[in-house]
């Protein structure tokens, strides 16, 4: 059998992260991805009808501008990320709307009565939003370089976080706003998470926009493979990995897997108390997609929204909170929480000249088995009346169907692991260096390691940093950019 030096298990963002930070450092590198297509949450493929091209995952990419990672590699230079006029909309039952303008004194403005404390609220991190990121951009376990912003942080997600979130705000618009953002966490509202994930989310909406990669996420993916294949990099498709027996031989294997999958992967290698530990984490709820071919924008009833690129769907922060407590007690809300996104508002290579792609999906008790075709859609409808006039065809996916098409989304949880606190601390296990195992040589990569949740390729990153220093003695990162 031939021999490299490392080897990847799985071509998600952060396996591929991983793989062009080994092959940058000069290593032999490989990637073993079980799909036929590359890419895992970050691909592009036409599911409903010839010419309209649907992200099969994620759409939408703040974190990929905020990364590291993305940084050093210069993705802005090497795709197109177009920023949508309003990055993010929050449509209510009596017309009126929250709109997130790339500007926060603009967003603020909007927000009539409410906007000063909305600027108040946001300001702070917005203007440091580097120092928030490079902070949750890694482990949580560091000493933070910039303690100030972190405060800042700490402070406003205790209050979002808890009974205390409405006081802020008087009118019903901020509130179902935040709601919206905070929402993206899976977790019950208010609670710390869902409020550090909103806040995070906001902030780099003012910070560095929700953009939308022209051709959809597979942009990002095409970048990472191109640059990997140019340092000696090779993806090997259609093969999955089962067992660590069955790779040629190796120095260091990355696995952009869940950490139940490595635990059946690497079997009995495993020391027995890092074992246990990797048993106790905790998958979170998860998601049913609806993509929609259209043969017209989404008359969305508030005009503004009909230049957001991505609308939360659900009204009041009381009604996205119920369903999202419908969620957690392990039933399907009728009312749910809807995510769209809208890349024709950037992006008209995506479906046939007058037709629309649409992006949807909704929260659901994990391994859900349930079509969520129809609560998806009339929660649009309710909002812009006369949209399903405008649908051609779609296709759904259930959370169950989640976990078969990429096995990482364990009961069709999307984050591969809850976003919950403790586990953002303790990804999957409670360490400084948590992408490495007591394996030698062996090390996880994935969206279920620090930073978590996200196409941001900083897992990978870490891993492949990591893998670096300890297996192969090298301490300088590898140069990344173009
Ligand atoms: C519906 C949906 C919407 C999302 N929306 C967004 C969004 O808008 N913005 C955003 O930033 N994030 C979004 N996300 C999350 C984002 O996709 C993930 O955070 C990201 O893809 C995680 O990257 P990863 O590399 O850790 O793992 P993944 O992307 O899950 O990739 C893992 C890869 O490993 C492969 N694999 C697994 N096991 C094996 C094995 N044994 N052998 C070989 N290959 C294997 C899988 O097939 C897959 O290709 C969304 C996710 C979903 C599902």
């Amino acid at each position: 059998m031939d021999t490299v030096d490392a080897i990847v298990v799985g071509s998600g963002p952060n396996g591929l992260a991983a793989a062009v930070t080994l092959a940058r450092a000069g290593l032999s590198v490989r990637v073993y991805e079980r799909e036929s297509t590359i890419g895992g949450g970050a691909r592009t493929a036409e599911l409903t009808l010839p010419g309209f091209r649907h992200d099969i995952c994620s759409a939408v990419h703040p974190m990929a501008l905020a990364s590291e990672f993305f940084r050093r590699f210069d993705l802005v230079s090497r795709i197109q990320l177009r920023q949508p006029e309003v990055a993010y909309g929050h449509p209510l039952d009596d017309g009126r709307a929250g709109i997130a303008y790339p500007s926060l004194d603009e967003t603020a403005r909007g927000l009539g009565i409410d906007g000063p404390a909305w600027h108040r609220m946001l300001q702070p991190l917005v203007s440091e939003w580097r120092g928030l990121t490079s902070y949750t951009g890694g482990s949580l376990l560091r000493v933070p370089q910039n303690p100030g912003v972190l405060a800042a942080f700490a402070l406003r997600v205790l209050e979002q976080g808890s009974p205390l979130w409405g006081l802020r705000f008087e009118s019903e618009v901020a509130p179902a706003m935040m709601s919206g953002v905070s929402a993206h966490s899976i977790l019950p509202l208010p609670g710390l998470a869902p409020a550090a994930a909103g806040l995070i989310l906001a902030t780099l909406a003012h910070g560095v926009g929700w953009p939308i990669p022209v051709g959809g996420s597979q942009a990002i993916v095409d970048a990472l493979v191109n640059d990997l294949r140019a340092h000696g990099g090779e993806v090997v498709t259609s093969t999955e990995v089962t067992s660590l027996d069955e790779l040629p031989p190796h120095r260091a294997v990355l696995f952009d897997t869940s950490p139940k999958a490595l635990l059946r992967i690497a079997g009995d290698r495993v020391p027995a108390r890092y074992g246990r530990a990797l048993s106790r984490f905790r998958y979170g709820n998860a998601v049913a997609k609806l993509d929609l071919a259209l043969n017209a924008p989404v008359p969305w009833a508030n005009a503004e929204l009909r230049k957001a690129g991505t609308v939360h769907v659900g009204g009041s922060h009381a009604q996205i909170a119920r369903a999202e407590a419908t969620v957690a007690a392990g039933k399907h809300a009728t009312k749910p929480y809807v995510l769209v996104s809208q890349p024709g508002v950037v992006d008209d290579s995506r479906a046939p000249e007058g037709s629309q792609v649409l992006w949807a999906y909704t929260h659901v008790p994990r391994g859900s088995d349930v079509d969520q075709t129809e609560n998806i859609i009339a929660q649009i409808e309710r909002f812009a009346p006369g949209f399903r006039d405008t649908i051609i065809t779609h296709a759904g996916r259930t959370a169950v169907a989640e976990e078969q098409l990429n096995p990482n989304y364990v009961g069709g949880d999307i984050s591969s692991g809850a976003a919950t606190i403790g586990q953002l601390i303790r990804r999957p296990t409670l360490s400084l260096h948590p992408w490495q195992t007591p394996m030698p040589g062996v090390y996880l990569c994935s969206q279920s390691t620090p930073p978590g949740p996200g196409v941001n390729g900083s897992a990978g990153w870490h891993a492949a940093r990591r893998a670096l220093a300890v297996t192969f003695g090298m301490r300088r990162a590898p140069y990344l950019g173009l």
